[in-house]
């Protein structure tokens, strides 16, 4: 099948490829440039040639400062005592702010991370949402109490912020991530150290200032920017850091682990997926293949959450996969810019490299390519076709291996026994999708997988009063909702007596 004439050629004379930022780290409340003076420049995926941003490289001792701020904010700043009722009114004016920007911001992320211009608008808007709703919530943050011990003894539950909190952010979802950890992080009244991905930093340190623009005091939310390692990997083994919040790989979260088990460190990590997408025959088919398309597609395939995994009952199978294929051959991919992309560039030359290998392992495993499978854009931009596997063994690394691109691998089966089994045959367990019209059979289905954020009849869907995370390897802990308030807190039972105590020895 054809699919090079719907790919978007990009256009580098496009005026909002000029005059892109210098970005500063920021460090109790000041901008800041490494020490060494050195700093990564960012690259368009989409736009090869064309830098689109520039922040600096810090050394090891340069994220000790920022982590140095983060300690005396928590130890003798306003913030963990502030009121809840005033940290959710400067949580707000963060929300506010990203909506006042939203041109800016949307912008920079689409150019950072190569995503279509109009899902990056609709991320940023999310945000704003995450950040309000984190605000709402941080009012209502309450601890417990126990009047049944005893006439003479009371019990209370405080709740207590966790402290300084390493956040480390992936290259996919930037914004989105940050958003979904710094606001219950601060709101729970944490200071927090966020380090970026080295790919895609520049609009995470837009929201440090524009949390310093709210008022948030200096020293509580800051950004360093650099490499894993040092930048990333010192907030794990500096001791002054209480609670390091991993979003990643597999490889870079089993290391932080490691490092946190040996300082009795919190961690919390969410890592990779495989996600199933188990179709049945009475699904509503054109929903359902409009929805494996999305799964697979968004974010050019780059989604943790991806519905990479497609399960299909056999009877519609080849109906679905001709709806899919449909879909394929008509979606529009290519420039980032354009209104009407929906799948823009891959983030690295490195990452396409590894996601071809993957594919040329499909072939050559018998897996059978029923559609795209090379990059295209003939070098203009890092861009890959949206891809279809048929005939996927479960036992091929396309079926158990975490891709990252725009590649669905399609798995038959008969019984609603054997979708459970192919899905929960898998290292993961971060996503997994049931298309079904029958809503006992979806149900059933769905609290028999073993992962931490699930749709019924649609996918990638998200909402700050869900949780979301990982089963297995997928990873520790949750985010948002309450249970984000959780992640970043920790309670102190205090057990109050009154009257007259009564005497351990009386001689
Ligand atoms: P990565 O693990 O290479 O990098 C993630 C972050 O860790 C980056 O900021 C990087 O600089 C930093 N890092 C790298 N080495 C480090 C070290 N030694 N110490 C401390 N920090 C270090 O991952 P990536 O390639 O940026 O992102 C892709 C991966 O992220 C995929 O596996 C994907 O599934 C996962 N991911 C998970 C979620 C989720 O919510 N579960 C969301 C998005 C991405």
């Amino acid at each position: 099948m054809n699919i090079e004439n719907t790919f978007i050629t990009p256009r580098i004379d496009d005026q909002r490829l000029k005059g892109r930022p210098d970005y500063r780290m920021l460090v109790a409340g000041k901008s800041v440039d490494a020490a060494s003076g050195k700093a990564i420049e960012r690259e368009s995926p989409g736009h090869l040639g064309m830098v689109v941003g520039r922040w600096p490289d810090a050394s090891a001792d340069d994220v000790k400062l920022a982590i140095a701020a983060a300690r005396e904010a928590f130890d003798k700043g306003p913030w963990p005592r502030m009121s809840g009722a005033e940290r959710s009114r400067l949580l707000y004016k963060v929300s506010e702010l990203i909506l006042a920007n939203l041109d800016e911001l949307a912008l920079a992320e689409c150019l950072e991370v190569g995503k279509p211009i109009l899902q990056a608008r609709g991320e940023i808007e999310y945000c704003a949402d995450l950040w309000a709703y984190a605000a709402g919530q941080t009012r209502g943050q309450e601890g417990d109490s126990f009047n049944n011990i005893g006439d003479n003894r009371l019990g209370l539950v405080l709740r207590e912020p966790v402290g300084v909190v390493g956040i480390i952010t992936p290259w996919n979802f930037p914004f989105i991530i940050a958003s979904e950890r710094a606001p219950w992080a601060i709101g729970a009244g944490c200071t927090v150290v966020l380090k970026p991905s080295e790919f895609t930093s520049g609009t995470s340190i837009r929201m440090a200032e524009l949390a310093r623009e709210a008022g948030i005091p200096d020293g509580v939310f800051n950004v360093v920017t650099g490499y894993g390692n040092p930048a990333g990997q010192i907030l794990a083994e500096d001791p002054r850091v209480d609670m390091v919040a991993f979003t990643g790989s597999v490889r870079v979260g089993t290391l932080l682990a490691e490092i946190a088990a040996r300082q009795v460190k919190r961690v919390g990590l969410e890592l990779g997926g495989k996600g199933p997408q188990i179709v049945f025959a009475d699904a509503d088919l054109d929903a359902a293949a409009d929805g494996i398309a999305y799964g697979v597609y968004h974010n050019a395939g780059q989604c943790c959450i991806s519905g990479s995994r497609l399960l299909v009952e056999e009877s519609i199978r080849d109906e679905i996969m001709d709806r899919v294929l449909a879909i394929s051959a008509k979606v529009p991919y290519g420039d980032p810019l354009n209104d009407r992309t929906r799948i823009g560039a891959m983030i690295s030359k490195a990452h396409i490299a590894k996601v071809e290998g993957y594919v040329r392992a499909g072939e050559s495993a018998g897996a059978e390519l029923l559609t795209g499978g090379h990059m295209a854009g003939e070098g203009a931009g890092l861009y890959y076709q949206p891809t279809v596997f048929r005939n996927v063994r479960p036992d091929m690394s396309i079926a158990r291996e975490e891709i990252f691109g725009p590649v669905l691998s399609t798995i038959a089966f008969r019984t609603a026994d054997e979708a459970v089994a192919l899905a929960n045959d898998s290292e993961f367990g971060l996503s997994a999708t049931v298309w079904s019209t029958n809503l006992e059979n979806a149900m059933q289905t769905i609290r028999r997988v073993h992962a931490g954020r699930c749709w019924v009849n649609s996918v990638i869907d998200g909402t700050p009063e869900l949780p979301v995370g990982g089963y297995k390897r997928s990873g520790l802990g949750r985010e948002l909702g309450r249970y984000g308030f959780d992640e970043y807190s920790q309670v102190k039972g205090i057990h109050v007596t009154m009257g007259t105590p009564a005497r351990w020895f009386n001689g």
